[in-house]
Formats: structure tokens, sequence, C-alpha cells
């Protein structure tokens, strides 16, 4: 099977629609799946969900999902994060809030992986891997050879076999003994540096994880962040990718 993984989109439609339309010209993903935070910071909100929605895939809640729809405290988040989310809460509709409210935290593929935002430990406090000590914690408790995650917005793998190896290789080959957390990094707020939105395929036969960059018109994404009355820092910062 070869899956399509595309995460924290954010309410940025621009780059929703360039992932999406990448994935169609790749045309070779059998499913393809959604690893959560579909709202806050981005302009268009409602815009992602529908798109999402009309999709038809497998979709897991991430932190700011839950929170836009009133299901997670906001103290949770620092001030930046927090005035957006509180945009887009008014922002939404019942039924957009609906749709958040009952997203999974985790989704347990069949064949090869299980699917959460942050960790595996306890899904609903969205904690982050940004370590080999986070990644060891995790794979303490995964029950399948993949993990595929997003919420850090940094595109990068941990792999373990022998020893545990951190890789952000666009290409990375996981061989047949060993695990992997597959981190598929941010649609519409990438922070490695590299604004363009990113996008996951992945083939479980070939245990083959490729890692794609997207170009789209990121000024665009944050002229609608202005024009909304978003604060300026969440514009300026994807021109950043940070
Ligand atoms: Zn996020």
């Amino acid at each position: 099977m070869r899956y399509a993984f595309f995460s924290d989109i954010h309410g940025n439609l621009d780059a929703l629609t360039a992932v999406l339309k990448a994935i169609e010209e790749d045309g070779k993903a059998d499913k393809v799946l959604c690893v959560g935070d579909l709202v806050g910071y981005g302009a268009e909100p409602r815009e992602c969900i529908a798109v999402i929605r009309e999709l038809n895939c497998p979709v897991i809640a991430g932190n700011h999902d839950f929170a836009a729809a009133g299901r997670m405290q906001l103290d949770y988040f620092n001030a930046l994060a927090r005035e957006a989310i509180e945009w887009t809460t008014d922002t939404l509709e019942e039924e957009d809030k609906q749709f958040l409210w009952n997203l999974p935290l985790v989704w347990d593929d069949e064949e090869s992986f299980v699917m959460v935002h942050g960790t595996l430990q306890d899904p609903s406090s969205f904690g982050y891997v940004l370590n080999d000590l986070d990644a060891l914690l995790l794979f303490r408790d995964l029950r399948k050879d993949f993990c595929v995650t997003g919420h850090s917005h940094y595109p990068c793998s941990f792999v373990y076999g022998q020893k545990l190896v951190f890789s952000r290789e666009p290409e990375l080959t996981v061989e047949v003994g060993q695990r992997a957390i597959i981190n598929v990094g941010s649609v519409g707020q990438p922070r490695d540096g590299d604004p363009r939105a990113c996008l996951v395929f992945f083939d479980s036969e070939q245990r083959l994880i490729e890692t794609q960059r997207i170009v789209y018109d990121v000024e665009e994404a944050a002229r609608k962040i202005i024009t909304a009355g978003l604060p300026e820092p969440l514009a300026d910062r994807l021109l950043a990718g940070i």
C-alpha cells in the first residue's frame, strides 16, 4: 500500500490545496490520511474543514481542533496560539465544531501503523516527540512497526533497531526488524525554516518514507491572516517557515 499523509493544516487553504494537488498528480496513493490540526493560526479554517470532509479520509484530532471545538482548555497554549484559537472558535459554525469535537485521538491502521497527533502515552495530553528520550518512550508503547505523528511541524523520523537513529533524509527505507516514528511535518505552518508545505508518502511493502515539499502561494496565505485580523506574527512566521 502507498499512503499519503498530511498534517497540521492550520486553516491554510492555499497550502492544503497545493498538497492535495500534489497527491493527485502523484496518482499512486492507495489511501490518504490526515494527522490532525485542521484549524488554528490560519485564516480559512471553515474552508479547510470542508475540503477535508469532502475527501472523506481518516482524520485524527490535533490539540487546536479540540481547543477550537471547546473540548480542551486554552491554558495548554501560548498567548499567540490562544488568540488564534479564540478567533477560530468565533469563526467556525456549530457543525464545524461538532466535526472537530468528534475526531478520534488515534487511528490504528490494520496493516502496519498507528497514527496519533502527539504521543501514544496519553494522546489527549498532546505531548511532543522532539528528542531521543521522547522517541524511546513512544517506542515503548508502540505495538506496530510504524507510528505516524505530526504536532511539532518538523518533518523527521526516529528509526529504532539495534540503536536509535534520527533522520531528516527526504527518502528513508526502514529495514525489516527496525521500527520508526514518522513525523510528517506541517502543511500550513512548517517550522523547519522551509516555508513550503510538507507531504509524506509511505510505501508499506518497501517500508519507504518519502518526504516532499510543495511550493504554494505563501504570500497570499500571509495576506489573508492580516486581512482576517489575526496577529501579524502569524503571517510573518509563515514567510520564514518558523
Ligand atoms: Zn499543529
